[in-house]
């Protein structure tokens, strides 16, 4: 089986989107070496990983609260789930190693952070999938940053994409991401993990640790009303339905103009971000400011340009537009067309 075979299969099992990068370039560009999330420490034998993306569907981000994103996104990594494994299993039956990583897990030793073994936002980039935005999520030009991606570790070696060189967030100048986030917790290409955590994991790991500590300087007596409160709600439902434990806020995902998912159903709904401040727009002008200069910025750095785009921003967003503009013309030209065909 060659790398085309396996794309087409994977999109045949419902993939969205589908690359292929290699663990060779995997292990020897780790997005913080300091804390290797590489191929090679979970398995030596590892040749390829192949990288798929399912898109969240838009409807999601049109609804009046966030709970329609948080309950779809669990349906989402099910199916990305189950289409990663079915490939996996074909690739063993044909003789190949191959076994599924777990797209959302924490190494408990990686940095008191959500770190997975592998981060499969770097994964998709090196497949060639999209790059890193200026919140650090992967933008992949057909859904922005409206996907899950997972990665199938096999040993067959197959023929690696190559990472898209064009930067595909327009950067700075764009800046809505940082202007919708709650938490303040986009950076410059960088995120604050801890900040994001706050309202993307209202009842994740944290949210549980300072509930137990408030339990255990309660008296005993007042403990009861605790136990019955909103918070031990949403551990219960968080365990039952991942709900609440993570994937809670869908801002910077909601207000991202790229993709054709936004051109077509997002553009006006979120053309307006409540959450924007003079002090966010201040911010983004520093951060404009600072990289004209030719400032020192970390995510921008000889190491991680790689992921950002080491090209820059080449107006691709621009070009998406008008490509889909053009298309919706043809498209509502075509039962005009239709109807003169008739009466002709
Ligand atoms: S998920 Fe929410 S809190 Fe986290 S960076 Fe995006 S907008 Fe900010
Ligand atoms: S909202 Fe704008 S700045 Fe933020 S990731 Fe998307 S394109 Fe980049």
């Amino acid at each position: 089986m060659d790398a085309g075979a396996v794309k087409r299969r994977a999109k045949e099992l419902g993939a969205d989107l589908v690359g292929i990068a290699s663990a060779k370039m995997l292990n020897a560009f780790p997005p913080d070496p300091r804390w290797p999330q590489t191929p090679e420490r979970i398995s030596p034998y590892c040749r390829s990983v192949i990288v798929i993306a399912q898109r969240i569907p838009v409807g999601a981000f049109r609804c009046k609260t966030n709970t329609p994103v948080q309950y779809i996104d669990m349906l989402v990594l099910r199916r990305m789930d189950k289409i990663a494994y079915r490939l996996a299993e074909e690739l063993e039956g044909l003789g190949h190693p191959s076994f599924v990583t777990a797209a959302q897990e924490t190494d408990w030793s990686y940095k008191r952070a959500s770190y997975g073994r592998l981060s499969t936002r770097h994964l998709g980039v090196e497949a060639g999938l999209g790059t890193l935005g200026l919140e650090v999520n992967i933008l992949s030009p057909e859904f922005g940053p409206r996907i899950y991606l997972t990665g199938i570790l096999t040993e067959l070696e197959l023929e690696a994409d190559q990472p898209i060189r064009e930067q595909v967030c327009i950067g700075e100048s764009c800046s809505r991401c940082l202007h919708s986030c709650p938490a303040d917790a986009v950076l410059h290409f960088d995120i604050d993990k801890r900040a994001c955590a706050t309202e993307a994991q209202e009842f994740g790991f944290s949210t549980i640790l300072k509930f137990f500590d408030r339990v255990v300087d309660t008296l005993p007596e007042a403990r009861a009303a605790m136990y019955r409160s909103r918070d031990v709600f949403g551990f219960w439902q968080g365990l039952l339905r991942v709900v609440g434990s993570f994937g809670d806020c869908p801002r910077c995902l909601a207000v991202c103009p790229v993709g054709n998912d936004y051109h077509a159903h997002l553009a006006e709904l979120q053309k307006v971000i409540p959450e924007k401040t003079p002090e966010k727009v201040a911010i983004a002008k520093g951060f404009k400011e600072a990289r004209a200069r030719g400032d020192e910025i970390s995510g921008l750095d000889a190491w991680n340009i790689r992921w950002v785009g080491p090209d820059g921003y080449k107006g691709i967003v621009s070009r998406q537009l008008q490509e889909f503009k053009k298309l919706q013309q043809e498209r509502a030209r075509l039962p005009a067309a239709a109807e003169s065909a008739k009466d002709s």
